[in-house]
């Protein structure tokens, strides 16, 4: 047994859409089969998740948008945006779940209770301050990020996005931000969803150069990847972090029904292994991933049982 916190279990399982949407309930399942199967589960701390209080959530997010979640089922809405974010029963709880999962990893880490966290569904980086946008209703990491600044005092933070899709709600919301450090390695937006994250789009006035966009042409694979990810080294080097988070999405893999690129799961264990040399660096070892998209089964049981292995070694 290690001191590595795993957040997963029935309640953060929920989170997910009916009627065959491609974010469904049953991906949680498939990673923890495998995480089981490869003997990880025995060496972590399995951990379940809370319930974020409104107070909370309204650290990174707006009293409009925590409303209409809250009041989804009363006001009978369908969809939380534009026809992505279907709403559904409970989805005010389910998603603030997912919020309070993180924060209890994050009490953990920063009380050293434990060394690392992952929490694999989580990671929700569309979700802006004031609304819900690509499947992801409250950020978790947003409220991660508030969290650290407020409570723990800790300003200087790394964002470390290897999911296919740009961290549009992330990036804009700290886009002036100085001291939250983006590296961000997606398909390039002019043929994906949400169309961002260009390489010119480096962060507004104090935070010009502080933010790193890699956008990969479709059907780029290890190769492309892992020159970015020297860029992404290098960039963290030169801020030193104080704490880092990792989103690793798993839907960058090849034959992911979403995205066009083609990585395999060894560039998921390979960016973990970086990132803990970066966090054992700058950043007292303090270090959360979290699992973001991945939509084939098997991509994301490879891909997040390489991260959680590399965490835990
Ligand atoms: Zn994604």
């Amino acid at each position: 047994m290690t001191d590595v916190r795993l957040y997963a279990g029935e309640a953060l399982a929920r989170y997910g859409f009916p009627d065959g949407h491609p974010l469904g309930a049953d991906r949680q399942g498939a990673f923890l089969r495998e995480a089981q199967q490869r003997g990880l589960l025995a060496r972590v701390r399995v951990c379940s998740p809370r319930v974020a209080t409104s107070e909370e959530l309204g650290r990174f997010h707006t009293q409009g948008h925590i409303d209409k979640v809250m009041h989804a089922g009363r006001d009978e809405l369908e969809f939380l945006d534009d026809g992505d974010t279907p709403a559904f029963p409970d989805i005010f709880e389910t998603s603030a779940n997912v919020v309070g999962a993180a924060l209890n990893g994050l009490a953990g880490v920063m009380s050293r209770e434990c060394s690392r966290s992952f929490q694999p569904i989580g990671g929700l980086h569309h979700a802006g301050r004031d609304h819900a946008a690509g499947f992801c209703v409250f950020s978790d990491l947003g409220v991660v990020i508030e969290t650290l600044r407020r409570q723990y005092g800790i300003r200087r933070i790394a964002y470390v996005d290897i999911d296919v899709h740009h961290g549009d709600g992330i990036f804009y919301a700290y886009e002036g931000d100085a001291d939250l450090i983006v590296a961000d390695i997606h398909e390039d937006g002019r043929y994906l969803y949400p169309g961002t994250g260009g390489e010119e789009e480096t962060g507004n006035g104090a935070a010009k150069g502080r933010k790193l966009n890699i956008p990969l042409k479709p059907g780029s694979g290890d190769p492309e990847f892992l020159e970015a990810w020297s860029r992404v080294e290098r960039h963290l080097d030169r801020f030193e972090p104080e704490f880092v988070l990792f989103q690793c999405g798993a839907d960058g893999l090849r034959n992911d029904p979403l995205a066009h690129l083609k990585y395999t799961p060894a560039l998921h264990a390979h960016a973990a292994k970086s990132l803990r040399r970066v966090a054992d660096r700058f950043s007292m070892g303090r270090l959360m991933a979290f699992g973001g998209g991945g939509y084939d089964r098997n991509n994301l049981a490879q891909a997040w049982t390489a991260v959680l292995r590399e965490l835990i070694a």
